[in-house]
């Protein structure tokens, strides 16, 4: 998502950059250049014309401090802007007597049933206790999905098959969860193709029976400004406090995303990126527009980095750097925490500066690289990876032959692997006194 846009805006700003001086004349044309990219990105025309006026008169009348450029002043404007367009972080309420009641909503296809499954377990990651309960009755096979996802998560779902009216299956899910100290419950409730009048009318039955704190509409990002029609509509019946776009990984060009809050006044809580049950990520106003105008998105990076890093592992490593231990056993450890990080085009992305090199690289080129090391590595006897000094040319050829790969790609490995521990031993020498070389020093 926002792809387009942002290289839209990244192009914009840069032609700004290179002049020393900005006109109120080449803020006029920057800006109409922005309004382009926004109406080009199907964000809604309201919101693109308060957003316009709104950078304009900020941009005319802003002072220039002395370390920013002109350009980076006008940068700075329009991110705060976005900033506040996207409105605040998302997050949910979760106060009052347990068990939290979650109900999601919102049409068939949009992502429901399967973000269910991935809101709880990322609340099951964030130490809550979270049960399911399948009251979408309506779209076949929608209960029996539940059912699966909830045994592929190791997360209980409260279902009744398709016969009893859904607000009664609601209660008793809610009931089920109290009696068993759950603490969150999230009630997947019926869609339909288009809103009508009769799936209201069971939304706010089931609303009235089980008091939910949350009410989240979950919408496909793919679908534009009906997006946001659908959630205007909701909203003014049964009062959503959030939205959750799911498909954003998709070439979306994420002119809901931007429209919505002000349009509906509905903040967006989470991201759906994926199909995976992990592809659920809160939402920050702050680094999406930082990633829209290519800023990077370390913040991101960091808790990703974070949360699949395994410490315990890296403290390992740690103490077998100091004491001058590194082998390809390690190595091999490294990139494959790497790789959890996921795609590493995915990561370019995330970092400042790189977003523009993703497009450069053949899509996975990186990801193949991977996976033609970790195939060498471990075609490696175990004495081999902690001692690659005594791999000599018969040993390369078996290597090679055994990992597919040639014994050119083992030779180019084990030079990769020995600037590396150079690297290291030179970091852990004795007495801390020696300093790094880096290889341009
Ligand atoms: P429901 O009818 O609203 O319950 O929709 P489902 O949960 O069955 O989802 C419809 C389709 O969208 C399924 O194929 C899901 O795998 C897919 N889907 C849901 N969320 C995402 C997402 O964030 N990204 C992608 N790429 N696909 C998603």
């Amino acid at each position: 998502m926002f792809d387009e846009l942002s290289e839209k805006l990244q192009s914009t700003f840069d032609r700004l950059a290179g002049k020393g001086q900005l006109t109120e004349k080449d803020v006029d044309i920057a800006m109409r250049e922005v309004k382009i990219a926004l109406l080009e990105a199907d964000v809604n025309f309201k919101v693109v014309r308060d957003f316009v006026k709104r950078v304009k008169e900020k941009a005319i009348g802003a002072e220039v401090l002395k370390s920013l450029t002109p350009a980076q002043v006008v940068v700075k404007i329009v991110h705060d802007e976005l900033i506040d367009l996207l409105g605040e972080a998302g997050r949910l309420d979760l106060s009052g007597p347990p068990p939290t009641v979650i109900m999601l909503v919102g049409l068939q296809g949009s992502g429901k049933t399967t973000t269910a499954g991935k809101l709880a377990n990322w609340l099951r990651k964030q130490g809550h206790r979270p049960m399911l309960v399948a009251a979408d009755t309506y779209r076949p096979a929608a209960v029996k999905q539940l059912e699966v996802l909830g045994e592929q998560l190791g997360i209980p779902v409260h279902s009744e098959g398709t016969e009893p009216p859904p607000p009664d299956i609601a209660e008793r899910g809610v009931r089920e969860a109290k009696h068993k100290a759950y603490d969150v419950v999230i009630i997947d409730t019926a869609g339909r193709l288009q809103i009508d009048e009769a799936l209201m009318q069971e939304l706010e039955e089931i609303k009235a029976r089980v008091n939910p704190r949350e009410i989240l509409l979950v919408a496909d990002a793919m679908t534009g400004q009906e997006a946001v029609n659908v959630a205007d509509t909701f909203h003014k019946r049964i009062g959503l406090t959030g939205v959750i776009f799911t498909k954003v990984d998709g070439d979306a060009r994420g002119g809901a995303a931007l429209s919505i809050r002000a349009v509906t006044g509905v903040p967006i809580k989470f991201l759906g990126v994926g199909e995976k049950l992990d592809a659920l990520e809160p939402f920050h106003p702050d680094r999406l527009a930082s990633r829209i105008l290519g800023m990077g998105d370390v913040l991101t990076l960091i808790e990703k980095a974070e949360q699949t890093i395994d410490t315990s592992k890296a403290e390992k490593l740690e103490k077998r750097l100091r004491q001058g231990e590194f082998d390809l056993e390690d190595f091999l450890e490294q990139l494959q925490q790497l790789k959890k990080l996921g795609p590493f085009t995915q990561l370019l992305e995330l970092i400042p500066g790189m977003s523009g090199l993703k497009n450069a690289l053949p899509a996975d080129v990186t990801e193949r690289e991977l996976k033609k090391i970790e195939a060498i590595i471990n075609s490696m006897t175990r004495e081999e990876r902690r001692n690659p000094r005594i791999i000599n040319g018969s040993r390369k050829r078996r290597i090679a032959a055994g990992s597919g790969t040639t014994v050119q790609d083992v030779n180019e490995l084990l030079k990769q692997f020995r600037m590396m521990q150079k690297m290291i031993k030179q970091l852990s020498g004795k007495g801390g006194k020696r300093r790094m070389r880096l290889p341009f020093d």
